[in-house]
């Protein structure tokens, strides 16, 4: 199991995304399930919703809730990307119990790291298609047509918690409840630290190298 770990903006989607598509492994976004929840204004989505516009997390039990599910299903028989989970002490105990029940599945978390300056302006600038889900930055990763999607051609929107206070309480929330996962898994010798500046496809490759070699 991949965990890709790192503060709000660190590209832990974008590489989730090309890693999954690389080696056939399912992306798992709990950000995205929440959106998509949202989306069809089901009782979950809305609750989260609320949160989630004010950079708060949502709740352990919805959130484990949420994986469990997921990964119950079977096309993550052999594995799959986290990305947004786990996000708190709770939730890594939560999956520790959960691989424990799997034959021979351990996880490895992959520590994206980028500085401040940079994580803002990743988050200030970032575009999401509305149909596929393609991830784009108008300063570092400009679509060939402003806020249209290169590969379907559909609208892009930016997400309602990239705003300068909603982007406050996403790092707040990062360093108070997530940051003590990186000793968590740095004890259990399962944490891998990646630099995540530069091109997107330079640290994909980043990634897939290290990946071969382990
Ligand atoms: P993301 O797309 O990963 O940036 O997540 C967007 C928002 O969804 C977060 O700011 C939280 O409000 C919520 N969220 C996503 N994953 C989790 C999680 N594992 N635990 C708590 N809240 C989450």
């Amino acid at each position: 199991m991949l965990i890709f770990f790192g503060p709000p903006g660190a590209g832990k989607g974008t590489q989730a995304r090309a890693v999954s598509t690389e080696l056939g492994i399912p992306h798992i976004s709990t950000g995205d399930i929440l959106r998509e929840s949202a989306r069809k204004e089901t009782g979950l989505g809305l609750a989260a919703k609320a949160r989630m516009d004010k950079g708060d997390l949502v709740s352990d039990d919805v959130m484990c809730r949420i994986v469990g599910e997921r990964l119950s299903e079977p096309d993550c028989r052999n594995g799959a990307i986290l990305d947004g989970f786990p996000r708190t002490l709770g939730q890594a105990h939560f999956l520790d119990q959960l691989l424990e029940q799997r034959e021979s599945e351990r996880a490895l978390l992959l520590n994206l790291q980028l500085e401040q300056t940079q994580v803002i302006k990743r988050l200030a600038g970032r575009r999401v298609c509305s149909k596929c889900g393609e991830i784009y930055n108008v300063y570092l990763n400009p679509p060939r047509q402003d806020e249209i999607c290169d590969k379907d051609g559909s609208q892009l929107f930016q997400r309602p918690d990239d705003n300068e206070e909603a982007i406050r309480q996403r790092l707040l929330a990062y360093e108070r409840e997530t940051v003590p996962l990186i000793d968590y898994y740095r004890s259990k010798n399962a944490l891998h630290d990646i630099n995540g500046n530069g091109e997107p496809e330079a640290i994909t490759e980043r990634l897939l190298n290290f990946l071969k070699r382990t």
